[in-house]
């Protein structure tokens, strides 16, 4: 069994010391548990957090422990009564070929999932957390305009063809002109920025005209700091992550003096409606009603999806520092062992 531990907290983004290699005998399963092949592995942004002792929802991952991750598996042997070998199953296997569960953040993989690894992100943890921050937290109207950045990513993308399916205008951010192109081609947004465009702000600003009624905040940095003065009364911002500063090690390190008393001004006088969410904690209960809605969206090709898959369980600490920087294209997976 292959399986990578936190070998030192990175200080800014992880490097070769950050995880550490290790190989060892296959586990086998106690009274109550089972044991989990691990075939897909998701790689997410709030890894980046488990990495760091800074406090958090969540508690780090400590040193020398298997490095996290949500996963798609099978069952190899089981003395679990819910969980049978030969099971596909979702759980939290982490960063290794094989993976030992007492059934705990495990669920039988959905029958009609159109690809086993899609359980990990358009109709999994990503794809859910745009639908319950949209739907809960945004609030959308017909005719109103939304932003949404990272607008290729899992959730980016879910949160825009949404809004689209509701009548708004959508105006997506995105890293490069590929993935602003994507977003409006492919995914039907009205428009995307490029948030890498020296003339990013004024951009956004000509591609709001009415302004923004809902701001899903992925990213944070500089894109909130072209969206804030856009915002129209009453407007909301499903809080739901920040990667922009992720591998900062220090907030205050971006180059800007602090501007809270700025940004609260500016929500006051504008009714401003902002939440923050952690998406099982806060709504884990409307899973079902998200499937019911969004698989046959999913299904009927309404939705579309990109997955943007490596081979090879070594590969995954180069690419969780791409999703950080923006170098994936689509949802990124680990494809850990072949079906
Ligand atoms: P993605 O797969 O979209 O990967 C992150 C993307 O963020 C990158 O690809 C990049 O896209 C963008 N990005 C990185 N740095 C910057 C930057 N400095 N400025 C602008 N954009 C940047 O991620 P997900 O869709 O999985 O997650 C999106 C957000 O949702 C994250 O903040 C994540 O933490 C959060 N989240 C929160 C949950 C919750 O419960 N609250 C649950 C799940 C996710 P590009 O190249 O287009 O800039």
């Amino acid at each position: 069994n292959r399986r990578f531990v936190l070998n030192r907290r990175p200080q800014g983004e992880p490097d070769e010391q950050t995880f550490r290699l290790e190989t060892g005998p296959v586990p086998v399963p106690g009274e109550g548990e089972f044991l989990v092949r691990n075939h897909y592995l998701s790689l997410d942004p709030y890894m980046r957090g488990r990495l760091s002792d800074r406090k958090s929802y969540a508690a780090p991952v400590g040193i020398g422990e298997t490095m996290v991750g949500g996963t798609v598996g099978r069952v190899v042997s089981s003395r679990h009564p819910d969980h049978a070998e030969g099971d596909w199953v979702v759980t939290v296997g982490g960063w290794q070929d094989y993976a030992i569960s007492n059934g705990a953040l495990t669920f039988p993989l959905a029958a009609d999932m159109p690809n086993k690894s899609w359980a990990l992100g358009v109709l999994g943890m990503p794809g859910f957390t745009a639908w319950a921050g949209l739907t809960q937290i945004g609030q959308p109207k017909a005719g109103e305009t939304l932003v949404v950045a990272a607008a290729t990513g899992p959730v980016g993308a879910m949160v825009g063809q949404l809004a689209k399916h509701c009548g708004l205008r959508v105006v997506g951010v995105a890293g490069g002109p590929e993935k602003c192109r994507h977003a409006v081609e492919v995914q039907g947004f009205d428009a995307c920025i490029d948030h890498r465009a020296a003339d990013f702000a004024q951009k956004l600003a000509q591609a709001v005209p009415e302004g923004i009624d809902i701001y899903f905040e992925n990213v944070g940095g500089k894109v909130f700091d072209a969206v804030m003065p856009l915002l129209n009364s009453g407007a909301r911002i499903p809080l739901c992550g920040t990667v922009a500063t992720y591998n900062s090690p220090d907030l205050a390190d971006e180059g800007r003096a602090d501007r809270t008393g700025l940004v609260m001004a500016r929500f006051l006088q504008q009714r401003i409606v902002l939440r923050g969410f952690i998406v099982f904690d806060d709504f884990g209960h409307l899973y079902p009603d998200f499937m019911r809605e969004v698989a046959p969206l999913v299904a009927a090709g309404r939705i579309v999806y990109t997955e943007d898959m490596t081979d090879g369980l070594e590969n995954a600490p180069r690419a969780l520092n791409q999703v950080l920087r923006g170098e994936n294209f689509g949802k990124k997976v680990i494809r850990i062992a072949a079906e």
